[in-house]
């Protein structure tokens, strides 16, 4: 140990309080990284690995510049990292012996503020979960950048984890320490979370207004939130906003997999905002906007008077273009007040921020002049909103129109608004007009034409002389510089002058700093007005957006119906319509009431039976965020919860079987519908042999008739379930119609009421150039099965059982997937199932 400079011994030190991030250690310019951390970084940033000292004791090292350290710390958070970054605290010009260092705040996926790493229209989340209970647990997520927080109660398993944490936007998951239950270690790791550890869950004093709910679970979920915060951000975070607590009934439930079927926020095989309904509906000018709207996806909601009155004022907004027109207008202007108030909260927003802030509250009057043109619901905006007309006001008079991103740097603070501040300004300003007359002088009194002054960082002002002219050069001339092709010189009284500038500059700086941290101090009074302002903003900002989208898209103002009845005239999925050419979608009308709750729907593969449900679905969605809907006429009930079993994209990841994905999903609806649900089932029972998956589809339905009512879509293949409609009184059948020309199957994706009366599979196989006595044959054997000559009694005689370990063929080929996308999979699944994996390592 002796050999230990005292440098790295408080190297040591630090690092053993944050082993699980990586420590960004400051020595003068550079923030440096030492050992395993260094090793690591210098892979993962792509920097050069040096090291420090020599022999066998020197220690791995790397470093990134300090200017430009943000965005190296940006690249490591974004691969779930977490960075320590350790300051010096004391000035190394007087400190003794080892400047003084400390960590100033750790950063993290779930922590990070700055800028170029959060994503505008996105919040991005932090959450910790609590409760001893197996039964219920706690949970309280919080968007750190914006202060908003929201928690309840949930059920302990994954499911109910994911349906209230919304994995779309959560980076960090804070636990107690001590072993996680398996089941939500392996959901971390397929959500890519970032996990940390905090045990005290006792509520901070400082924050205990924040929540004025009553259930110990919750709190202490918040206070491991708040404990985490502020021991990794050590300071005070004044823009936290009290806990919204969910209660989950008065919102429409969804589970991950409905939200990621119906492509609600990401699109199914990209993951991404582009080609969801996010996308479509986003016609926000704000971020903020943009943001909530990405909340009413992740949570229709389920009450009907806070539904209609979201619709009232799209109807108004849709009706009135010119007031919809002027308040997009206004949004354009209006900054993300959200995490412009956050920033000013943390302390570090800079004055070309502030004069943001400025703008957007500029905006705010008109906003709220406008809004009482929308009646009723649009007065109601208005009411307690605080226009923080002070703070404008305040802000105009201070700050310069266009200050620059540094703040120490002056150039911030407008004239006018501080008597010392322009003296100041005015003695620099006369100093320099002196300094240019003091050219003109020196050029008349020494002949010298040529003469400059001059100024540099080292030296200082100068004046100077070239080479030719220096025999002209007075006595009183100080030589100061000698260059190539002239000679720089001082004079006691330039010098004078000099001082003065300077320490007038340097004083000017230094003031308009302290004036510039009293407008900060002044701004984060006004915090929580802010982020009123924000709300509303954010609210009618969404709303005009659904109003700009359902005129342009003739959507249309769905009634919600007390008896449970669906009636869509002419309904469009609005996604699907838009990849399609002008007027080629085919629009469906969908009739279900209280004694029509169950439809089966047949029709061949490709018909269009699975855009169908989800169209449904889609619908029901829109509706429920106040938004209008694609149809002519549309009356919904209000849902409580909607499941899906569709399509298997994006089960291939999850690392089970497609079959049992599908039977745990359909455990799930069964368990959990009720009545006022909607149930989308898909090819289900497709994935096990024939009349293992119709028996299934067969007893399911029934389940679902008998038990539950809920209004149910389910489309199939099995031709022989279609008799079902007999016997199950709210059942019908309901087919795509297809037809067939010049042995053609022309899909002509409507819906249509009764079963279909082909598969057209044969067809399809024709199209694919099957062998033609392949062909012959199958034709034959449907004949047979079509008389009835393999009675259906003979299936209960057929012991098909699905084999463990072998592979099930996808029976149906891949939607929307191209043919030769779809032989790269066969290709990919061959080199999979030729694989040895007895002889593999994991
Ligand atoms: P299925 O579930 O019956 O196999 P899909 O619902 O996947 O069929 O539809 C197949 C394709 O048909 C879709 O990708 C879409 O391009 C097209 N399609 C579906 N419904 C319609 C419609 N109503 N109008 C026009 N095209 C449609």
């Amino acid at each position: 140990m002796s050999k230990i400079t005292p440098m790295m011994q408080q190297y040591y030190e630090v690092k053993e309080q944050y082993t699980d991030a990586f420590l960004f250690f400051r020595l003068g310019d550079f923030y440096e990284l030492f050992f395993d951390d260094a090793e690591l970084a210098a892979r993962e940033l792509e920097i050069t690995l040096t090291r420090r000292g020599k022999g066998e004791d020197a220690a791995p090292m790397c470093g990134v510049p300090y200017h430009s350290s943000e965005n190296y710390i940006a690249r490591l958070i974004d691969k779930g990292y977490k960075v320590a970054i350790c300051e010096q605290v004391e000035d190394p010009q007087t400190a003794k012996g080892v400047v003084k260092r400390e960590v100033i705040r750790v950063v993290t996926p779930g922590t990070i503020m700055e800028e170029r790493a959060v994503t505008a229209d996105a919040n991005h989340y932090i959450a910790a979960l609590s409760g001893t209970d197996h039964e219920r647990l706690a949970y309280v997520r919080t968007d750190l950048t914006t202060g908003e927080t929201d928690g309840g109660i949930i059920g302990s398993e994954v499911t109910d984890i994911e349906k209230a944490l919304l994995v779309d936007g959560l980076r960090e998951v804070i636990f107690p320490r001590g072993e996680l239950p398996p089941a939500w270690e392996k959901w971390i790791k397929t959500a890519a979370l970032t996990i940390s550890y905090e045990e005290n869950e006792a509520m901070p004093d400082a924050y205990a207004h924040l929540y004025d709910g009553s259930d110990p679970s919750v709190r202490a979920a918040f206070g491991r939130v708040l404990h985490y915060l502020a021991r990794t951000q050590k300071r005070s975070l004044a823009h936290l906003q009290p806990l919204a607590t969910i209660e989950s009934q008065e919102f429409l439930q969804m589970d991950l997999h409905t939200r990621r079927n119906l492509e609600l926020t990401t699109s199914l095989r990209e993951r991404k905002k582009k080609g969801s309904l996010y996308e479509l509906l986003d016609e926000t000018k704000t971020a903020m906007g943009s943001r909530l709207l990405h909340r009413f996806l992740e949570r229709p909601l389920a009450n009907k008077m806070e539904v209609e009155r979201r619709q009232t004022l799209v109807h108004q907004l849709v009706d009135d273009m010119l007031t919809r027109a002027q308040l997009q207008d206004q949004l354009r202007n209006v900054y993300d007040l959200e995490r412009l108030a956050g920033r000013v909260a943390y302390g570090n927003v800079n004055a070309r921020e502030l004069v943001q802030l400025r703008t957007s509250l500029q905006q705010v009057p008109d906003i709220v002049e406008l809004l009482p043109a929308l009646g009723e619901e649009g007065v109601r905006l208005t009411e307690d909103v605080d226009i923080c007309e002070a703070l404008r006001t305040r802000l105009e008079a201070a700050l310069v129109d266009d200050p620059p991103n540094a703040i120490r740097e002056g150039g911030m603070i407008r004239r006018g608004f501080h008597e010392e501040l322009d003296e100041y300004r005015e003695a620099s300003e006369n100093g320099k007009t002196w300094l240019s007359n003091l050219e003109h002088q020196e050029r008349e009194a020494t002949g010298i034409k040529n003469l400059k002054v001059g100024y540099n960082r080292v030296f200082g002002y100068y004046i100077e002389v070239s080479r030719a002219q220096l025999p002209h050069v007075p006595d009183h001339f100080e030589r100061k510089q000698t260059l190539t092709n002239a000679e720089r010189f001082i004079t006691p009284e330039l010098k004078e002058m000099e001082n003065r500038i300077l320490e007038a500059e340097e004083k000017m700086e230094q003031l308009e700093f302290d004036l510039f941290k009293g407008l900060r101090e002044e701004t984060s009074a006004y915090i929580p007005h802010l982020q009123q302002l924000a709300r509303m903003i954010a609210y009618v900002d969404c709303l005009q957006s659904f109003a700009q989208v359902s005129e342009e898209r003739r959507f249309t103002r769905p009634r919600f119906s007390e008896q449970r009845t669906m009636s869509l005239i002419n309904s469009r999925h609005p996604v699907v319509e838009t990849t399609l050419d002008r007027g080629a979608y085919v629009a469906n009308d969908v009739h279900m009431d209280e004694r029509r709750e169950q439809l089966l729907i047949t029709g061949p593969n490709m018909a269009g039976k699975s855009t169908y449900m989800r169209q449904i679905a889609i619908l029901s969605v829109m509706a429920q965020i106040g938004c209008f809907v694609p149809a002519d006429e549309a009356t919904l009930p209000l849902f409580d919860k909607i499941f899906t079993r569709i399509g298997a994209a994006d089960d291939l990841v999850s690392g089970q079987s497609t079959f049992m994905v599908e039977m745990l999903e359909t455990k799930h609806a069964l368990k959990e519908a009720t009545p006022d649900s909607l149930i989308l089932l898909d090819e289900i029972g497709r994935g096990t042999s024939t009349y293992d998956g119709m028996a299934l589809a067969r007893s399911i339905v029934e389940y679902i008739h008998e038990h539950i009512g809920a209004k149910t879509l389910f489309s199939t293949h099995y031709h022989e379930l279609t008799i079902l409609e007999e016997q199950l009184e709210t059942l019908w059948n309901v087919h795509v119609r297809a037809e067939e020309e010049a042995g053609e199957v022309i899909f002509l994706h409507k819906v249509e009421e009764g079963r279909a009366d082909k598969s057209y599979g044969i067809h399809v196989a024709q199209l694919a150039h099957l062998p033609d006595t392949v062909i012959e044959r199958a034709r034959t054997l449907l004949a047979e099965y079509e008389n009835g000559q393999v009675p259906r009694e003979n299936a209960n005689d057929i012991h098909e059982q699905v084999p463990l370990f072998t592979y099930e063929e996808e029976k149906k080929p891949a939607r929307s997937v191209d043919e030769k996308e779809t032989s790269e999979v066969t290709k990919v699944s061959e080199q999979i199932r030729d694989m040895d994996i007895l002889n593999m390592t994991p």
